[in-house]
């Protein structure tokens, strides 16, 4: 599956390179100034692949490609319910604040917790628990699944799972690998822990910088659909386990709920929104795919 992998990887990168460099020739050739048309044969193709290959990795991640029988990306039904989720908690300043948000609208959500901050506040993940919430792993360190190795990435799953059972005394029955990038190591490892991996299909992007509770919200109101599950994050940062500001999402969190409510959406649970639903594992083609 690794070796396909890479083949194919490797492909669509020539292809992207090989066109990109086709591209830039052709419209080369149809400007006259000889200036022009040399920073155009030589600059274009790099735009191009840097944007092609950007595209795509933003794709993967939000979408994946082709047919994932094992993973969760949403509920298929028409049924106008959601389900919001969390990740990277928790977090000592913020996710308490959107605790309280959540028990003062009476909505449920599904934290993806990341081991190191189960271990800083395992009194913040009991609380999530305590009040009603569903925990999943987001492995001990945030780590990027596919250049970690598979003892390691083992030790990060285990690891997640016994801070959570500690803390709260849940077993998490969902997991979600950092930033959506999961290889066929990891399914295995979530299907021998007795996980369920669940993505996102919408994700409120609310990690960006400069996204103001506003832009959080009125991506999310726009964009919303029947089944869908939503991310937020209730901690992390950029390049580290936590740090960054929250409080934008923390600010846009009832604004969105209002305007969910508001557009007659329910919010769920994931455990009802799965349910309700029918998720990708059991769609009629469901035979025919092999790892
Ligand atoms: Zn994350």
């Amino acid at each position: 599956m690794l070796l396909k992998t890479m083949i194919l990887t490797s492909l669509f990168v020539l292809l992207v390179i090989f066109i990109s460099i086709f591209t830039g020739r052709v419209v080369a050739f149809r400007v006259k100034n000889q200036f022009w048309q040399r920073i155009i044969r030589g600059w274009l193709p790099v735009i191009l692949i840097v944007c092609i290959l950007i595209g795509s990795f933003y794709y993967y991640v939000y979408y994946g490609f082709g047919h994932q029988a094992d993973i969760y990306r949403r509920a298929d039904t028409a049924e106008k319910i959601v389900a919001i989720t969390f990740d990277d908690g928790p977090s000592r300043d913020y996710t308490p604040l959107i605790l309280d948000i959540l028990k003062e609208y009476n909505v449920p959500a599904a934290f993806f917790l990341v081991g190191s901050q189960v271990e800083k506040y395992p009194e913040i993940a009991l609380r999530i628990v305590e009040e009603g919430h569903e925990v999943g792993n987001h492995t001990f360190d945030h780590v990027h699944v596919p250049t970690t190795p598979a003892t390691e990435l083992a030790a990060q799953i285990m690891r997640t799972n016994m801070e959570i059972l500690m803390a709260t005394g849940e077993y998490p029955h969902y997991i979600r690998p950092p930033r959506g990038f999961y290889d066929a190591r990891f399914r295995r490892l979530a299907e021998l822990m007795g996980q369920e991996i669940v993505l996102w299909t919408l994700s409120s992007q609310d990690w960006r910088p400069g996204m103001t509770p506003d832009r959080i919200a009125s991506r999310v109101l726009s964009l919303v659909k029947p089944g869908q599950i939503i991310l937020f994050h209730d901690s992390g940062a950029l390049l580290k386990n936590e740090g960054a500001s929250r409080l934008a999402t923390v600010q846009a969190l009832p604004i969105i709920i209002h305007g969910l409510l508001e557009k007659g959406f329910e919010i769920v649970s994931l455990e009802e929104l799965l349910k309700q639903g029918v998720p990708e594992k059991d769609l009629i083609w469901d035979d025919e795919v092999t790892y």
